[in-house]
């Protein structure tokens, strides 16, 4: 029974509605509380149930009053068990959309539905809000260009800078959200030198008062100036920001990383995903014995005469708000080209010298993850930008066109293989995994966290296709098998959406699993190949929703896999076949799965090679000549073998 039915048969049951009005602002966004419960039992007595939703409601009042009095929007979340958990989110976006032209609200409801139970709970609050929707104040204008300059400043973990923001109207609206998050802090902003007021809402969210009209098609710019010491990285990347370190040599070594956290957390920026500027010029100004590494293209070094050198690095493509970087260091510098799809690629290596040596060595890993990776998705795709690894002081991050690298120069994830097959080993997990992000992520970008799997699910399936290019399809089977391991199915894969919440760390090795089990059932190498390729060259240089691509590998694929992508993306639930084969009759179905799947499966029939069998949710049954089929391992499925 999905959520959606429970509420129409009544079994699910709102015990209350309460709304609120915030006029801390001059536009609304909408506040919701969307809470619900599910019982272990069945509560079909009218008294039982209704003492039950009683208690719940006297044990809600408390909480309530506090999400009101907070005006923070909520999403109690319950297990996919009992319902997808996209018909929640639909609930969601429905009951949002339905507010959205009034005030802000905030709604409380509380829901009873009889089945198994399994029960979490993930608040959000308006910064949630205003950090991962597209709100009014961004909505209206598009994001042309950025240049970041900023003096970063060692010895007092000090930054200092300027953004100047090139946009275009949209739309007519005379507030832009920009963010910035504590401790830095906004010092001035202005538009063609004349000073702007701005108001914060909330820590991050900076609302600019533009004074001149905004045309719908013309362009304009704001200048945003701060300063301060920024929030310093505590386990990066997951966990970032700035990484204040030295090396052995004792000169400091200086990095950023920020996916998830955003950007604001040491630039002033439109900080959402879904839009990119064109172009970006990041100026960086730091002590003149240290180099500055960041993304695209070094444009040139200025001596400022003071102790201080900047770094201009210009990135002639779209890239997105974390992808953008600094590496400060005693960097020395190493470089190769190579003859790619796109022509001739240059690959810039920037290491500490202690290691240069090693890094030579290791490095080569780059040439071959190129090679594979153009092999199975096409072009890299920011030639004008180049190639760049870029040692620093944590594991590594997808920057774009600076990959970063913090590996230790040794194979595996840290020395360990992730698959447990021992494939892992064959290579440098950074290398390739923070590499494969240049086509899932960079080149293809997710417009809300919510569907992050785009970039790791891809990524995580793209460390297979490179152990099978240089080791062969089993060995890269193994490896993507081996990965199951690690799936923890705690969380769907999808997060929340426009809170900036992604879904469970199994985004990775699930996601992965899933495509190669999508790869069985394309069942043609060259199609897959090609739809992998095509699809790089579709969504080129584009932010999408995970939708898009979902909608994208059904329609390439030639077969509706919307039933795969709620059972992997949306449920915990690893589907079971459940099967019986008594005197030539192989009965089958899958079980433990979202209603309607329908997942062909491919099985080797004993003596008489494979096939596919088109299991559905009811028995199905088919002849054959056998006493044992085997299921293709390929698929992630679990397999029950019954008696009738
Ligand atoms: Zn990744």
């Amino acid at each position: 029974m999905t959520f959606y039915d429970a509420c129409l048969l009544g079994r699910v049951s709102p015990v209350g509605t309460s709304m609120d009005t915030d006029s801390s602002r001059g536009t609304t966004l909408p506040h919701v509380v969307f809470q619900y419960r599910v019982f272990q039992r069945s509560y079909r007595q009218g008294r039982k149930k209704r003492a039950l939703i009683d208690d719940r409601k006297n044990n809600m009042k408390a909480k309530s009053a506090l999400i009101i009095g907070e005006h923070i929007p909520q999403f109690l979340d319950t297990s996919p068990f009992f319902c997808s958990f996209e018909t929640v989110q639909r609930w969601y976006s429905v009951f949002l959309n339905s507010i959205m032209k009034s005030l802000t609200v905030t709604a409380v409801f509380l829901f009873c539905i009889s089945v198994p139970v399994f029960s979490q709970t993930i608040s959000f609050t308006r910064e949630d809000t205003l950090r991962g929707s597209i709100t009014p104040e961004r909505a209206w204008w598009d994001l042309l260009y950025y240049h970041l300059k900023v003096h970063v400043r060692p010895d007092a973990k000090y930054i200092q800078g300027s953004v100047a923001v090139r946009y275009k109207v949209l739309k007519p609206y005379q507030q832009m959200q920009l963010d910035l998050q504590p401790p830095l802090a906004i010092d001035s902003v202005t538009q063609d030198g004349i000073r702007l007021s701005f108001t914060k809402d909330g820590a991050n969210a900076h609302m600019i008062t533009l004074g001149k009209k905004q045309v719908k098609g013309e362009t304009g710019s704001v200048v945003v100036y701060y300063s301060g010491n920024p929030v310093e990285a505590k386990n990066p990347p997951w966990d970032g920001g700035f990484q204040w370190t030295k090396d052995d040599n004792g000169n400091d070594y200086v990095a950023t990383s920020c996916q998830g956290l955003g950007a604001s957390a040491w630039w002033p920026c439109k900080d959402h995903m879904y839009d990119e500027p064109d172009s970006m010029l990041i100026s960086v100004t730091v002590p003149e014995k240290l180099m500055d590494v960041s993304n695209g293209r070094l444009r040139k070094i200025t001596s400022n005469g003071d102790g201080t050198r900047t770094f201009d690095w210009f990135v002639s493509n779209p890239i997105n708000n974390y992808g953008v970087n600094v590496n400060i260091a005693d960097y020395v510098h190493f470089a190769d080209t190579m003859k790619g799809e796109g022509g001739i690629l240059t690959l810039d290596f920037y290491v500490l010298p202690y290691n240069l040596d090693k890094a030579r060595v290791q490095f080569q890993q780059a040439k071959l993850m190129l090679h594979a990776f153009e092999h199975w998705f096409g072009p890299y795709p920011f030639y004008e930008d180049g190639y760049k690894l870029v040692e620093v002081p944590y594991l590594g991050m997808e920057h774009q066109s600076s990959v970063t690298y913090g590996n230790g120069y040794q194979n595996g994830y840290r020395g360990n293989d992730l698959s447990g097959t021992g494939w892992g080993l064959k290579w440098d997990f950074i290398i390739i995994h923070e590499s494969g992000h240049e086509w899932f992520a960079n080149n293809i970008t997710y417009k809300d966290m919510a569907d992050m799997w785009v970039h790791e699910g891809f990524t995580n399936y793209s460390e297979n296709l490179y152990t099978e290019y240089y080791f062969g399809k089993e060995a890269g089977a193994d490896y993507v098998i081996g990965t199951r391991g690690k799936i923890q199915n705690n969380r769907p894969v999808v997060g929340v959406y426009n809170v900036n919440h992604a879904g469970s760390g199994d985004m990775y090795p699930k996601g992965g699993n899933m495509l190669h089990t999508i790869r069985q059932i394309v069942n043609d190498d060259a199609k897959w190949r090609k739809i992998l390729r095509d699809m790089n060259k579709t969504f080129y240089h584009q932010t999408v929703d995970g939708a898009q691509i979902e909608a994208f590998l059904s329609k390439n694929a030639g077969r509706n896999l919307q039933k795969v992508f709620d059972q992997y993306l949306r449920d915990v639930r690893v589907p079971k076949l459940e099967y019986n084969l008594l005197r030539g009759k192989l009965s089958f179905r899958w079980t433990n799965c979202v209603e309607g799947f329908d997942m062909p499966i491919k099985i080797a029939i004993q003596g008489k090679g494979t096939r596919f069998i088109y299991p559905e949710p009811s028995w199905k049954s088919l002849k054959i000549k056998a006493d044992s089929i085997e299921i293709d391992r390929n698929f992630y499925v679990e397999v029950s073998k019954t008696t009738l």
